[in-house]
Parts: C-alpha cells; sequence; structure tokens
C-alpha cells in the first residue's frame, strides 16, 4: 500500500486525507496542532459514515478511517509515495516546508502544494530538486468536488507531471492540466475576478449576497454561488488569498473594497464559525444574514 503524506489538517488537507483513504491509499496526516488533528479526524469520520450509508464506499467507513494516521510531524515524510502541503497560504511557510520535505522524502517521491494563488516555481525554488515539485490544487469540499489542477512549475520534470495526473485520476478525479505556472493557475484567476466583482456590488448595496449567489444559480448555471464558495471555503482563507495576490502584482483581481477584512475582523469567517455571508443553525442550514429565523 502506497503513504501519502498530508501536511495542514485544516478544511483541504482533511478532505484530501480523507479521499486518499478511500481509494486505498495509506495516510499521515500531520498539523502542528493536536486540535486541527482531532476536528480532522471526527470530521472524517462523520463524512464517511454519510457517505458509508448512501453506499457510495469501497470498504466500511471504519476499514478506511484506519488507513489514516495523525502525525504531529513530518518524519513520515521518508516513506511516502506521495507528499501534498496544504498548509496556510503564506508563501514564506510553504517554504520553510518545501526545504524541509526535500530534505526527508525519498528522492523519487513528488512534492505537491495545494496552493490556491502563489506559483510552484517560486516554492519550488525553496528545494534542492524543484523539478520534482508541481501543483495539485483540488477543490473544497474535497470528496464531493471531482476537479483538481495539475501546474507545472518552470523546473518540473514532465514525468513528475505526468505521475500528477495519474494520481489525480487515482483519486477518482479529474485532472485539468494548467501547463504554465502564473499566480492563481486558471481557475483561481477566473473565481477571483467574479469574485472581486461580487464583493465589490454588495459593498457598494447594489445587492444582496442572497441575490447574487442567486443570479449565478440561475442566469449563469453555478450549482453554487460566490459567496456561498466563500463561506464554505472560509474568508480567512480568502483574505490571505487577497494578500498573496496583492503581493505577487495581480492587485486586478481582488475586491476594492476592504468588506471581507472588515468581516474577518467581527469574526465572520464563514460556515466553519457559523457566520459569514450567511448565517448557519448548528444544523448547518444556511440562513439570509438579517433573517428573522432563529439559528
Ligand atoms: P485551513 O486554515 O483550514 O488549514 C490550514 C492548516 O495548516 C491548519 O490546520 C494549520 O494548523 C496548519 N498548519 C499551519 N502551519 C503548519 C505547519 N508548519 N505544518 C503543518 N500544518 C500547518 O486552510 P485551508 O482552507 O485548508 O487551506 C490550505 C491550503 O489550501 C492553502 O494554501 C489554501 O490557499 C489552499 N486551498 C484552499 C481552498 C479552500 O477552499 N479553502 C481551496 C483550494 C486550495
Amino acid at each position: 500500500m502506497e503513504n501519502v503524506l498530508v501536511v495542514g489538517a485544516g478544511f483541504m488537507g482533511t478532505g484530501i486525507g480523507q479521499v486518499c483513504a478511500q481509494t486505498g491509499y495509506r495516510v499521515h496526516l500531520m498539523d502542528i496542532k493536536a486540535v486541527a488533528l482531532d476536528k480532522a479526524m471526527s470530521e472524517i469520520k462523520w463524512s464517511l459514515d454519510k457517505l458509508g450509508s448512501k453506499g457510495l464506499l469501497k470498504g466500511t467507513p471504519k476499514e478506511i478511517i484506519e488507513r489514516i494516521t495523525p502525525e504531529k510531524d513530518l518524519s513520515s515524510a521518508a516513506h511516502a509515495s506521495w507528499v501534498i502541503e496544504a498548509a496556510l497560504e503564506i508563501e514564506d511557510l510553504k517554504k520553510q516546508l518545501f526545504k524541509e520535505l526535500d530534505h526527508l522524502a525519498p528522492p523519487g517521491t513528488p512534492l505537491a502544494t495545494n496552493t490556491s494563488m502563489i506559483p510552484i516555481t517560486r516554492i519550488a525554488k525553496a528545494t534542492q530538486n524543484p523539478e520534482r515539485v508541481l501543483g495539485l490544487h483540488f477543490f473544497g469540499p474535497v470528496p464531493l468536488m471531482g476537479l483538481v489542477e495539475v501546474i507545472q512549475g518552470e523546473k518540473t520534470s514532465p514525468t513528475i507531471f505526468e505521475r500528477g495526473v495519474t494520481f489525480v485520476k487515482s483519486l477518482g478525479k479529474t485532472p485539468v492540466r494548467v501547463q504554465r505556472d502564473i499566480p492563481g493557475f486558471v481557475m483561481n484567476r477566473i473565481f477571483s475576478a467574479a469574485f472581486r466583482e461580487a464583493v465589490d456590488l454588495v459593498a457598494e448595496g447594489i445587492a444582496t449576497p442572497e441575490d447574487v449567489d442567486t443570479g449565478m444559480r440561475l442566469g449563469y448555471g453555478w450549482n453554487v454561488g460566490p459567496f456561498e464558495i466563500t463561506d464554505n471555503s472560509g474568508l480567512d482563507t480568502s483574505v490571505l488569498i487577497g494578500k498573496t495576490l496583492k503581493g505577487l502584482g495581480e492587485k486586478n483581481l481582488t475586491p476594492h473594497s476592504d468588506l471581507v477584512e472588515r468581516m474577518v475582523k467581527e469574526g465572520r469567517l464563514g460556515r466553519k464559525v457559523g457566520k459569514g455571508f450567511y448565517r448557519y443553525t448548528p444544523e448547518g442550514k444556511r440562513l439570509p444574514w438579517d433573517s428573522n429565523e432563529q439559528t
């Protein structure tokens, strides 16, 4: 059984770890915070039970969860066939992690980052073997979303890139190849442009988040509107992404308004805390921010 080390057990790392275990890999799920690991394991259990009850799992939830080991450090990189980094969207943090992972992982092991925006080439520069560094950009919630962008850094070897495509397929996901390494790759550039406009329209009082989301669903066939997506992925992550984009000279992809930053300061981080652009009941039902319905 092949070992996958997932670094960072937040929203994305938890989902990536779960999907790897579901598809037969042995997973080492690492985080510096014990509380994040506890939360990750209970969320995976909850999700597997739900998928299992719908007959959507190969094997039982118990068998799958037994393939996941929570870890407090990176030492399991030494016997990993794949490493996927999903820690915070902070360039210096990712560079430090890749420097360490490059020392620890066997020479043939690909080192993937799930960065939303940072060019792979910049992260790969922290290693002595940039040819084994690539982007695997998953979409959240990972157990439900079918797409993974596979991103070729300037120095990523063609073999590692193709192994990335094959690995993504082995997870039951569909790869999209990104053959030149630019900030935000393909999907996040398109989403960021839409989100920039949506935030500015709401900040200027032209429409409510609910009406924008309804419009994008019914008018353009999106399954989920931009504010629903951002509540799910986290407004704090959205702020980090905005800072990264500005730092990379891509200010045109960020809102003019500081609405999201203000919301984060008020603790409105999205679904994970029960309030973001919407409010959420303890059962997870989404309500408009200003509705009178009790949560
Ligand atoms: P998150 O805040 O939910 O989780 C990040 C985790 O990384 C935390 O649990 C934190 O404790 C951990 N961490 C911090 N420093 C670490 C270290 N040195 N070693 C190991 N773990 C460490 O963030 P997230 O939403 O899961 O995003 C993770 C990455 O995935 C980011 O780069 C983000 O841009 C990217 N991404 C996010 C989404 C999304 O929808 N949220 C989608 C695609 C990609």
